[in-house]
């Protein structure tokens, strides 16, 4: 087989990389190691920044995001007895959306199928082969399939193969605690999302939809999800959310799927090799406070896309050469933001961080400056920032 460009990962990166591509007239083959259902019902992220959506938009993936997504103005901050809503739009003009990473990967999916655009699911044992004059190895059913390219563009997550053909430099950054996440079919407790620091550590309050709620607490590193009954956790969320501040209930519902994330930072940089290019989570992590992992996805392959119309099409390697350096701008200030976001809010068992996050805390809802640093932020830069 051959074609222009070969996608490896079928995530949000790699279908709307393979979309914008044919937008550009270049033709890409996707392939995957998960089957399709699984790729779209996997439950991760669910907050699209201003220039995700703009973006999603232009390119003709907007209409169900806009009918069914939630646009929101901001979030809430919270600590013990306190609840501040920072509000982006009045501080930034300009919100995020609530709108599922399942439902980003059911509508590229959709358009993908109707352009016609070639997507293997299901395969095994993917390599990356010479970055000089790259081509991708695959089997389907224990027969090897061999499919050469111009570019090869590795778009296979935080444990996909291309990042170890990509030499460069890793920086990495863990934290000593994780998220349980949980879904629960119940509406949301909250209009917007509620970020709370608490002693017995972070909560989350974040929504799916007008019927699934979508709620987090931090847990230690290693915990083992069989120690959280359904019931231990809606305890502990009502603790952590301030059930009964000021009137304010937490609304328990049956919790239909849970699961812990672990935290971490990682950067690999340069984001090619010769022929070979990364994007979104294979090339760079972040912890998922600051709402930024399927953001830059979607930021890296609006940058790469039309690199790779110029090389491919023009043989012109102008933005191809700039590629790296133009999204590394960006992946570090979300880097920092997410680190950011993660330490402010996050209980370290030491009591001197703790009357630091505070005061950080009520600095940030009570001066201009400081909330407007956290939405413009939050709310995302532009994509070229
Ligand atoms: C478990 C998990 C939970 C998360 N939860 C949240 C959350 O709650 N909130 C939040 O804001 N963000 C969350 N994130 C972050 C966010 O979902 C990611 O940043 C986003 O999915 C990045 O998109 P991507 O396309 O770069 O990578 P991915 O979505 O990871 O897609 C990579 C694709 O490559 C495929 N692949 C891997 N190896 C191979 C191979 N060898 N051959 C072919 N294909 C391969 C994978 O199956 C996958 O489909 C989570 C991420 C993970 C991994």
């Amino acid at each position: 087989m051959r074609t222009q460009v070969a996608i490896i990962g079928a995530g949000p990166a790699g279908l709307l990389l393979s979309h914008l591509l044919a937008a550009g007239g270049v033709e890409s083959v996707v392939v995957e190691t998960r089957t399709r259902d699984y790729v779209e019902s996997r439950i991760r992220a669910g907050i699209l920044e201003h220039s995700s959506v703009e973006l999603l938009k232009s390119v003709g993936l907007g209409d169900r995001l806009t009918r069914e997504g939630d646009e929101h103005r901001g979030i809430y901050l919270q600590w013990p007895a306190e609840r501040h809503h920072i509000d982006f739009h009045d501080l930034v003009g300009r919100g995020v959306w609530v709108y599922g990473q399942t439902e980003v990967q059911k509508d590229l999916g959709r358009a993908r199928d109707a352009a016609g655009q070639e997507v293997r699911y299901d395969v095994r044992d993917t390599q990356v082969h010479d970055p000089d004059d790259p081509y991708v190895t695959f089997t389907v059913d224990g027969v090897e399939t061999r499919l050469d390219a111009d570019v090869v563009v590795g778009c296979d997550g935080s444990f996909g193969p291309t990042r170890s053909v990509v030499p460069g430099r890793t920086w990495e950054r863990t934290y000593g605690y994780s998220w349980l996440g949980v879904l629960a079919s119940v509406a949301p407790s909250t209009d917007e999302l509620i970020y709370a620091w608490h002693p017995d550590g972070f909560a989350l309050n974040s929504m799916r939809s007008p019927t699934v709620t979508r709620l987090y607490l931090q847990v230690p590193a290693d915990t083992d999800i069989g120690e959280w009954s359904d019931e231990r956790i809606w305890d502990a969320l009502a603790t952590r959310l301030g059930h009964g501040q000021d009137g304010w209930k937490l609304t328990r519902g049956p919790i239909t799927e849970k699961s812990v994330l672990p935290m971490r930072s990682l950067v690999q940089a340069p984001m090619r090799h010769s022929r070979v290019f990364l994007a979104g989570d294979a090339a760079h992590i972040v912890p998922p406070t600051g709402a930024k992992g399927l953001n830059l996805a979607v930021s890296d392959v609006a940058l790469l896309a039309p690199a790779l119309v110029a090389l491919v099409r023009e043989k012109d390697s102008r933005l191809a050469d700039e590629y790296s350096d133009r999204a590394l701008r960006r992946v570090w200030r979300c880097t920092h933001f997410s680190w950011w976001m993660t330490t402010m809010l996050h209980a370290s068992g030491d009591e001197f961080d703790a009357q630091l996050q505070l005061s950080q805390l009520r600095w940030v809802a009570s001066s201009v400056a400081g909330s407007t640093g956290l939405a413009e932020n939050y709310a995302g830069l532009p994509i070229g920032f």
